[in-house]
């Protein structure tokens, strides 16, 4: 039983007032608790600002992805470790939390390199200096600075280390000090990994901050050069996004919520293209029991090809053994905690209310444990809201019949409301281009399919750093990693103009 505690202003703290208890959520043994309360928010802003920041900011680009390199290492030395941990309180098997894990240390990794190759300056060169009147003497060059204040990082349940690990990556390499909060159900993970970063000593002291608890109070705190980064439900994001002293203050505010992914299966598909879509929607309801931001919950078939669909998605989804994933032949474990369980039992009744049940369904399937069973559903009519509203953050998806036209999958896709990721499965190419252009604007990404990538894609759940994630409208309209863009919550763009032998030199390419 271990009593989880803060990483606040260079030592360990314990938490204070109400008490969460952490579960193993395949047995339901206790494992832990954290206290709500008992840290001084303004304190840790002050410290993250007066000595991380400056701390940072006297560090290169170089030497600031330096350190990101040796932390990823640090991470991958504690791999069994940490996936051990993953098992208990995430519930993760073995691969869910490789997936978790590994995307962490990679995702640090990836920052490592792209900012070994930055100069070894303060500042970023953003796009050509520019003649700005008649005269080339007066000159303008836009640049991106680290902005001097904090960067609170909240996270979601469902990914405790990469969710840290790709936002810290981003934030430190732009010269920033992190705090970091975690989401409660599997925090222990995060708090090891936290350990593990505080005892490396490879950050300078400020420049990363843990805290365990509530970070209630902590946004009416922020000022202007702070970046809120939150990733979870689109209800706490609406919530976040709505803090009145966030607004009065234009505080940066990034939000990555939810999303009900759509998977559409073009009238073509067959062979390869075919086997693809049926394996990566089985992955993708069934990895972390369906706990994926980017799962798919809305498989769009046309309707003529439902009944082969459905056949070929009960074989997959049956072999599949779920249970404690402490076991190794398991493939699926349980859903984090109690209250997710109850969660997504509801949700499932909502679809089922719209929906026939092929396979699975809310009861329940052990007498201990969070455990719930893949659980596909059929749309009675394509145009239900429910359908296209309500995530079940589970091992549901539904089918739903679409008339084998781009056009009407299209319609349907974007009836989300604006979604993390789209994907699509098709050899025609007229099909998959009238498909891309109807959907590109209401999803961050759009997830391309066929016999072609069979063998080389990496699957639509993945997320990848060099491109983009997140999405507009109820995906939270966010947007992190891709590359260098992850840096700019954390920069400042700033247009300087005057005489071109001062600017270009000193700010722009001229001095390079
Ligand atoms: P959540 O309940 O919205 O919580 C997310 C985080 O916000 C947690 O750290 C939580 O802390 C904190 N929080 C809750 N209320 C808050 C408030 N009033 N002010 C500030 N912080 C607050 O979401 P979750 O259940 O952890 O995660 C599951 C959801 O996240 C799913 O809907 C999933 O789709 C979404 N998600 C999105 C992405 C993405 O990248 N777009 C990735 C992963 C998950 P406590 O845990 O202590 O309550």
């Amino acid at each position: 039983m271990i009593s989880l505690q803060s990483y606040v202003r260079g030592r360990w703290v314990a938490g204070s007032g109400d008490t969460k208890t952490l579960h193993d959520p395949a047995t339901e043994a206790v494992l832990g608790d954290v206290r709500q309360g008992g840290v001084d928010f303004a304190e840790v802003l002050a410290h993250a600002t007066t000595t991380g920041g400056p701390a940072l900011r006297a560090m290169t680009f170089p030497q600031r992805a330096e350190a990101l390199k040796a932390l990823s290492a640090k991470l991958h030395e504690h791999r069994d470790e940490l996936l051990d941990i993953a098992t208990q309180n995430g519930g993760n098997t073995r691969g869910d939390g490789k997936f978790d894990l590994d995307g962490c240390t990679g995702t640090l990794a990836y920052y490592a390199q792209l900012g070994s190759q930055l100069p070894a300056a303060a500042h970023l060169v953003d796009g050509d200096g520019l003649q700005l009147t008649r005269s080339p003497r007066f000159f303008g060059q836009h640049v991106l600075v680290p902005r001097p204040g904090a960067a609170v990082h909240i996270n979601a349940f469902n990914f405790p280390a990469w969710g840290m690990g790709e936002k810290m990556a981003c934030a430190l390499l732009a010269g920033v000090p992190v705090i970091e909060k975690a989401g409660t159900p599997s925090a222990l993970l995060a708090y090891r990994i936290a350990q593990l970063v505080v005892d490396s000593k490879l950050l300078p002291e400020g420049a990363f901050q843990f805290l365990a608890g509530s970070v209630s109070g902590l946004l009416d705190l922020l000022g202007p050069m702070d970046t809120v980064a939150f990733t979870g439900s689109s209800a706490t994001g609406a919530l976040i996004r709505g803090n009145k002293h966030l607004v009065t203050r234009s505080v940066r505010v990034n939000i990555e919520a939810d999303s009900i992914n759509p998977a559409v299966l073009g009238p073509d598909a067959d062979g390869d293209t075919f086997e693809q879509f049926v394996a990566n929607i089985a992955t993708d309801m069934t990895q972390k029991a369906g706990q994926k931001c980017t799962a798919v919950r809305r498989i769009l078939v046309p309707a003529d090809r439902i009944a082969e669909v459905e056949e070929a998605l009960v074989e997959r989804l049956r072999a599949i053994k779920v249970g404690n994933p402490a076991n190794g032949d398991v493939r699926m474990g349980p859903v984090a905690s109690s209250e997710a369980l109850a969660t997504v039992r509801a949700g499932m009744q909502r679809l089922q209310a719209v929906s026939d049940t092929v396979l699975g369904g809310p009861q329940a399937i052990a007498d201990r444990g969070y455990f719930v069973a893949p659980t596909l559903l059929r749309a009675k009519d394509p145009n239900a809201a429910v359908l296209h509203e309500l995530e079940v953050f589970g091992p549901c998806a539904t089918m739903v019949a679409y008339d084998g036209t781009a056009a009407s999958a299209a319609a349907l896709c974007n009836r989300g409301g604006g979604g993390l990721v789209a994907s699509a499965y098709s050899d025609d190419r007229a099909f998959v281009e009238a498909l891309v252009l109807g959907i590109a604007p209401w999803h961050g990404r759009v997830w391309l399919g066929s016999e072609k990538t069979m063998s080389q894609a990496t699957p639509p759940g993945a997320v990848l750093p060099a491109t983009i994630h997140g999405g507009p409208g109820r995906a939270g309209g966010g947007e992190e990693l891709g590359g260098l863009r992850g840096l700019h919550p954390y920069l400042q763009r700033t247009a300087i103009q005057g005489d071109r032998a001062v600017v270009g030199r000193a700010f722009g390419r001229d001095g390079a």
